[in-house]
């Protein structure tokens, strides 16, 4: 089978390999990829950020039918239509596996990264942990529900915002257009949208935000933001890789706020101690989600709730999309095709 991995040096450029099918052991299953996604997160491993894994099969945003499960294997059938997800399994007895928060398990197996990942023809997975996409919801779509959509899922989940209250969503990429149509159109909030590239804000509000902010034509948008929300927002969700929006976002809170941090530059944030406590705010980080909460991520997507924009590309194409994404070329969301045999157009335009 064609597989994408991480170079022997465990250094950028990916490579695409030739690897045998893996063999299903006990408690797994057997999934021939339909698609998957590209992440960031892709190109931090395949750049050795979190340490060097030469050789390891990328990809977390992977969707496939199963094709053979173990004896064992209860929970999955051959035909499933699975997800291949970044929390690929968690240890089970851990106080967080116990306590409904499995993805801050401290012995988690992350696909793509500490296990072989979805950017395979072929993918093992602890079936158990492989989570079913519903009737209904386009496999190309799922894979990007997979990560960036559970991830934003999950971060308005733990914002607690209510139906009719102010949410402000920084960052109007891949992650934060989905955080957006699931604060819209699945929590029923008000949303506000703040980025500095005006191609994405006017997307922003396309997919239901109420209203766009351009930090770079704005002078102080939080300031702006409790203008328009006549004293803060209930919540913040920051998507987006700087620092800034950090400081921001818990300028824009009102008394009682929460700033939900989702996007990893690697910086410090400035918390303002007096803010903190005469305002009683809270600042919570969230990663991707758990079993429980793709599966609902899913649903709202087979709905028709939230809509992911993503573009096919054949899986030849990964090592020139990974390019891209390094000199941040890329708009919206590439999923590889694994049957996509490409047509050489280089990608830029959907088939
Ligand atoms: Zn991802
Ligand atoms: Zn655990």
């Amino acid at each position: 089978m064609k597989a994408v991995v991480v170079n022997e040096k465990g250094t950028g450029e990916v490579q695409i390999v030739e690897k045998e099918v893996p063999k299903v052991g006990p408690g797994e299953a057997l999934v021939e990829v339909e698609y998957c996604g590209v992440c960031h997160t892709d190109l931090h491993v395949a750049n050795g950020d979190f340490g060097k894994v030469p050789g390891r099969i990328l990809g977390h945003e992977g969707i496939g039918i199963v094709k053979e499960v173990a004896p064992d294997v209860k929970t999955l059938k051959v035909g499933d239509r699975v997800s291949i997800a970044w929390f690929f399994e968690g240890c089970g007895v851990c106080e967080y596996c116990t306590t409904g928060r499995e993805t801050l398990c401290r012995n988690v197996k992350n696909a793509g990264y500490s296990v072989d990942g979805g950017m395979a023809e072929y993918c093992l997975v602890t079936a158990d942990y492989a989570v079913k996409v519903p009737e209904g919801l386009d496999p190309a779509q799922a894979s990007s529900i997979t990560c960036a959509g559970v991830t934003c899922y999950k971060a308005i989940k733990v914002s607690k915002i209510e139906p009719g209250q102010w949410i402000a969503i920084y960052g109007c990429g891949g992650l934060g257009n989905l955080a957006i149509q699931y604060a819209k159109h699945v929590f029923n909030a008000h949303v506000i949208a703040v980025d500095i590239n005006q191609d994405k804000l006017e997307l922003a509000k396309e997919v239901g935000a109420d209203y766009i902010i351009n930090g770079k034509n704005v002078a102080d948008p939080a300031a702006e933001i409790k203008k328009i929300t006549n004293g803060g927002a209930h919540a913040a969700v920051v998507t987006a890789v700087s620092k800034v929006a950090f400081n921001q976002a818990i300028d824009s809170v009102r008394a009682a706020g929460k700033v939900v941090a989702v996007g990893l530059p690697s910086e410090t944030m400035d918390l303002p101690i007096v803010k903190t406590v005469l305002d009683g705010i809270e600042v919570i980080g969230s990663l991707v989600g758990t079993r429980k909460d793709l599966e609902e991520a899913f649903q709202f997507g087979a709905e028709g709730k939230v809509v992911p924009v993503v573009q096919k590309r054949a899986l030849e194409d990964a090592p020139e999309i990974f390019k891209e994404m390094e000199e941040g070329k890329i708009q919206g969301r590439m999923v590889l095709d694994m049957k996509g045999a490409g047509c050489g157009c280089g990608g830029h335009h959907n088939h």
